[in-house]
């Protein structure tokens, strides 16, 4: 995909942050990983604009070595992409403050195995990684350690870290994970919920890993 075609994606669902009130007003940030003619980087939303009124000039591209392009303004939080494209987790991010996300967050140390579909993030628990200050490095290097072998993270107070292949598949899971989020906290209101045992569990995910990879 060229830059072109990147960037009208990024905007694309950063509209949809806003319509569907995923992650409201200037909230959240998604980023495409991107190579600029021999510099390996991610091009990702700005800093400080609504979701809604975003348009091609205002994406930034930055460098594998945290450098923005001149005159631009990443998101604040794009130290934790960096940190995440380095890892070789995925190509495209989404982070959203999404509702019922940002409930369980702040309610919760994990997503257990409540339902099948958690194994969507190819794990068996949707982890919370601890609160920090947005955009410090503390919070990269939390959110490393709760998304590892998975592609879904929460994070503590604050939202969620969803990883994709591609951006199609990274904010369609970010929404796979707020429906989840969503049952689990109802679950909760009434009691706790029961849980899928490892054996089931594992075998969804092996179900889950063969049907991404056939
Ligand atoms: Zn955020």
């Amino acid at each position: 995909m060229n830059e072109q075609k990147k960037k009208s994606k990024i905007i694309k669902y950063s509209k949809l942050f806003e319509k569907n009130k995923f992650s409201p007003i200037r909230s959240g940030n998604i980023s495409i990983r991107h190579k600029r003619k021999n510099l390996d980087g991610f091009l990702i939303s700005p800093s400080g604009k609504r979701n809604f009124e975003l348009s091609s000039k205002d994406i930034v591209f930055v460098s594998m070595l945290g450098k923005a392009e001149k005159n631009k303004t990443p998101s604040s939080e794009w130290r934790f992409h960096l940190d995440l494209y380095k890892s070789n987790y995925c190509n495209a991010i989404v982070h959203a403050h999404s509702k019922f996300s940002v409930i369980c967050s702040c309610l919760f140390k994990e997503i257990p195995a409540f339902h099948y579909m958690i194994a969507l993030t190819e794990a068996k628990a949707i982890k919370v990684a601890k609160y920090s200050l947005y955009g410090s490095k503390e919070l990269s290097k939390s959110i490393l350690r709760a998304i590892k072998n998975s592609k879904s993270c929460l994070i503590s107070n604050h939202g969620q870290v969803s990883l994709g292949d591609n951006i199609d598949q990274a904010y369609e899971l970010a929404e796979e994970v707020e429906l989840l989020c969503e049952y689990y906290y109802y679950c909760k209101l009434y009691k706790e919920p029961k849980i899928i045992s490892r054996k089931e569990i594992n075998m969804v995910l092996n179900k889950i890993l063969n049907y991404k990879k056939g």
